[in-house]
C-alpha cells in the first residue's frame, strides 16, 4: 500500500550518516499530524484482528507507531533497545548493518508463550535489525509473530523482505 501524502512527506537526506548513503527521515512524517493519522489509521486496520498482545518496538524510531499503535489497539508495547539501556536481566542479538556491527536486547521477562507479536520499526533495509529482533522474539516462542515497517527500501538492490520467508510482513511505503 503505497500512500502518497506519506511518499509526499517523507524527507529525504543524502550522504547521511556518511556519504553514499541516502537516508530517509521519518522524523517528517511523525512531526506531522495527518501523516500520524493515516500511518496509524492504516496499521489499525491491518492488524485489528489479529489478536496481537505485544509490539515489540525496534530503537529508537519504531518506538513511536508502536506506541501509539498499541493505544489503538489495547496492547503492551516492549522495547527492543540498543545495549546497556534495559535496567533488568536482558538477552541479546548481534548483526552487520549498512553501517557497521550492532547489538539489540530485550528484557527476560518482556514476552510470554501466549502472546502474540508484531515487531515493528520505521524501515526495512538489509533486514539485519529486523532479523535479530525476530530472533530475540523466538527465543519467547510466541503463539505468532507478525512484522510492519513503514518504509521498505527495495531501489538499492536491497531485499531485507527475503529474509522472513513465511512470516506476514507489511509497509504502508514501498521505495
Ligand atoms: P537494516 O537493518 O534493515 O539494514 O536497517 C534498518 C534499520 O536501520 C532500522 O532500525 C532503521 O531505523 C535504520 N535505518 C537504516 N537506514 C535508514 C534510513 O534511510 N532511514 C531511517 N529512518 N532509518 C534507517
Amino acid at each position: 500500500m503505497n500512500n502518497k501524502v506519506l511518499l509526499d512527506n517523507l524527507r529525504c537526506i543524502p550522504d547521511f550518516p556518511k556519504k553514499g548513503i541516502n537516508f530517509r527521515d521519518v522524523t517528517t512524517l511523525y512531526k506531522n499530524g495527518y501523516c500520524m493519522q493515516i500511518m496509524l489509521d492504516e496499521l489499525y486496520e491491518l492488524y485489528k484482528d489479529k489478536g496481537i498482545t505485544k509490539i515489540v518496538g525496534i530503537e529508537s524510531r519504531g518506538f513511536v507507531m508502536a506506541s501509539a499503535l498499541a493505544g489503538r489497539l489495547g496492547c503492551g508495547v516492549v522495547l527492543a533497545r540498543k545495549p546497556g539501556k534495559l535496567p533488568a536481566t536482558v538477552i541479546k542479538e548481534s548483526f552487520s548493518k549498512e553501517y557497521g556491527v550492532d547489538t539489540i536486547e530485550m528484557h527476560l521477562d518482556s514476552i510470554e508463550p501466549d502472546d502474540v507479536v508484531l515487531i515493528h520499526d520505521d524501515l526495512l533495509a538489509t533486514g539485519g535489525t529486523a532479523k535479530a529482533a525476530y530472533k530475540l522474539v523466538q527465543h519467547f516462542n510466541p503463539k505468532k509473530v507478525y512484522m510492519n515497517f513503514i518504509i521498505e527500501i527495495t531501489d538499492e538492490g536491497l531485499h531485507g523482505r527475503d529474509l522472513f520467508d513465511g512470516i506476514e510482513l507489511t509497509t504502508l511505503l514501498t521505495i
